[in-house]
């Protein structure tokens, strides 16, 4: 039998080039709590993003909880039910209602024109996504959270690198959260970020993430502790000279899938919009049923026969899980897009190691099975 390919698999600087970065770390005897690597990658990254201000932290579904604290979120906040469970997860952790709007057919990300309705007294703020490290509509949502004297907290965590016009989609709201997750196109193994937009801001997060400590004796405020660590943070260093060449060859990837799929009727590629620098996180196709022969679900089991593992991101939607689903904003009837989405969406494999021959093979598989219940 063939080869097992997953969805994704993360992608290691060569070993040997890590070894001084562990014999350092061996020399300082400084594991955590601000020491020179944690320093030397927060310095790093924010040029290699082209930000200002960042704050990395031990994952990234703690830097979403702490961006929530640092701003003083509370009351409600509406986001998209077409994400990862973190994002959601975040809310529930600071006592905040989600509020669910719909999402848009093209992207996947929250409608803008679907925020408005779900505005109330208690809603403070506004949670989107760039789903599959497309930006969402950013003036848009920028120009309603202004209306409202909203606050905005992206869930930046596929939009590694991701440009819009040359500028940095991180740079977009009052916070953006990236992840290191091993799954990511960056990854630290485990880990996250925070992008803020003042030194004042960036002082208030770095707090926050080590327990509330302003100095040896003073707590000013209940923080949690999410601090990297030395050792993701020399590995993140390392990682991020390799960055170019991992994205680069996702985009090749990414491009001899959607020559090879174009063909395919029924089969939707992700579409790029004009002016962004992609990353290709993921490789979501969408499945129309009707045009294609089998459903989603029948291509997703028809492929692991050949030892091929998609994953249906994401699907089930946030709204569909038992913490989320008794609230009003969770109705089918109020997220149709989503729901219909999630019942066509299929992400293919994708990272930066996949062989050419694999994409062949797939692609081969998929046109295989078009028509053939
Ligand atoms: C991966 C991911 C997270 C969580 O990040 P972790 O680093 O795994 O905690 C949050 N939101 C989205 C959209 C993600 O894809």
């Amino acid at each position: 039998m063939s080869k097992k390919i997953m969805v994704t698999r993360p992608a290691l600087p060569p070993l040997e080039e890590f070894i001084p970065y562990l014999e350092k770390i061996w020399d300082n005897k400084w594991l955590t709590n601000d020491g020179p690597f944690h320093r030397q990658f927060e310095k790093e990254l924010a040029e290699y993003l082209g930000v200002k201000y960042i704050s990395v932290f031990a994952n990234g579904t703690l830097a979403l909880i702490t961006a929530l604290q640092a701003l003083r979120i509370t009351g409600e906040v509406i986001t998209t039910p077409f994400s990862f469970v973190a994002t959601t997860h975040s809310l529930w952790w600071n006592n905040i209602k989600p509020v669910f709007a719909d999402i848009e057919d093209v992207h996947y990300n929250i409608d803008p024109a679907k925020i408005e309705a779900a505005i109330t007294p208690q809603t403070t703020a506004i949670m989107p996504v760039h789903v599959f490290g497309n930006p969402c509509n950013v003036e848009e949502i920028q120009r309603i959270a202004d209306i409202y004297g909203l606050r905005v907290i992206y869930d930046a965590a596929h939009a590694f690198a991701v440009k819009k016009d040359n500028r940095s989609v991180a740079n977009w709201g009052d916070l953006s959260i990236l992840s290191f997750h091993a799954t990511k196109v960056f990854n630290t193994i485990e880990g996250g970020a925070i992008v803020c937009r003042d030194e004042k801001t960036k002082q208030r997060i770095d707090l926050l993430k080590n327990f509330g400590f302003r100095n040896e004796t003073t707590v000013i405020e209940p923080g949690i502790n999410a601090k990297m660590n030395e050792l993701q943070a020399a590995y993140g260093s390392l990682q991020l000279k390799y960055m170019d060449s991992y994205i680069a060859k996702r985009l090749k990837t990414a491009a001899l899938y959607d020559s090879l799929l174009k063909k395919v009727k029924g089969i939707t590629c992700m579409e790029v919009e004009d002016g962004i620098s992609h990353t290709y996180p993921y490789y979501p196709v969408r499945v129309k049923t009707a045009e294609y022969g089998i459903s989603r679900d029948d291509l997703y089991f028809k492929l692991q026969e050949y030892d091929i593992f998609g994953r249906r991101y994401f699907y089930p939607l946030i709204s569909d899980f038992p913490t989320y689903k008794g609230l009003p904003s969770a109705s089918a009837s109020n997220l149709p897009v989503a729901a219909q989405v999630a019942k066509e969406i299929v992400c293919l494999p994708m990272y930066a190691g996949l062989e050419p021959e694999d994409v062949e093979r797939i692609c081969g598989l998929i046109q295989q099975f078009s028509g053939k219940k």
